[in-house]
């Protein structure tokens, strides 16, 4: 069983890294969330260990982005809050489980037995933008739960609009993520493929989840007070 650590607190990184070594686990320990998306993407790792609170990217935002990478290893965040909304954000972003700082370390090797018990299968985070879903493991996508065909690249471009739901997308950012290096650089592809989208996802349903922010490029996110913002 390999564990990755990721804790700044370095008494407490090297607490975790000898007892979980004492207990058995081949241990790496890294002290942010930078490291700790960049081992997780080398490594299979049986579980993640991860703090919370860390001087670069939040546990959170490493979770969820460890997810988009398509690591699906147990994480086990720890926290010194006890705050719900934190354990639900935690949840949300891919987090299995939670232990609240100070903890025993028998009860720390409880939790993780139990994690890495359970099926390392593929368990994604389901995608979601108003009634609009995407599994990024089974490549479903549904709209007011129809099951919507998309070709590869339809897929790609969605999918990159819905892991950044209400964030503004550059068509060169579009581009960067969507298509690979040896494509010919040209903008006009994202818009006929945004073309493309919403002839699938929206025009049917007569909603419009698929902006475009003139000037900039194009924002994936539920209407606000309902007036349609793009037009061509
Ligand atoms: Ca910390």
């Amino acid at each position: 069983m390999r564990v990755l650590v990721v804790e700044d607190e370095v008494k407490l990184a090297g607490l975790l890294q000898r007892g979980l070594s004492e207990a058995g686990y081949a241990v790496d320990a890294v002290a942010d969330g930078e490291q700790a998306l960049w081992m997780a993407a080398e490594n299979p790792y049986d579980a993640i260990i991860l703090d919370l609170m860390l001087p670069d990217i939040d546990g959170f935002e490493v979770c969820s982005r460890i997810r988009g990478q398509g690591c699906w290893s147990p994480v086990l965040m720890l926290t010194a809050r006890v705050d719900v909304d934190d354990r639900v954000r935690g949840l949300d972003a891919g987090a299995d489980d939670y232990l609240t700082k100070p903890f025993a370390f028998e009860e720390l090797l409880a939790r993780l037995r139990s994690l890495t018990r359970r099926t390392p299968a593929e368990r994604p985070t389901i995608l979601t933008v108003g009634d609009l879903t995407l599994n990024p493991s089974s490549r479903a996508v549904t709209k007011s739960g129809d099951r919507v065909a998309l070709t590869r690249t339809e897929f790609a471009l969605l999918e990159c609009f819905m892991r950044h739901p209400g964030e503004t997308l550059t068509r060169t950012t579009l581009v960067s993520q969507v298509w690979d290096f040896a494509f010919e650089t040209d903008s006009n592809v994202v818009d006929v493929y945004v073309r493309y989208l919403r002839q699938k996802i929206d025009r049917p349903y007569g909603s419009n989840l698929l902006h475009t922010v003139r000037g900039v490029g194009y924002r994936l996110g539920e209407e606000v007070g309902g007036a349609p913002s793009h037009s061509d």
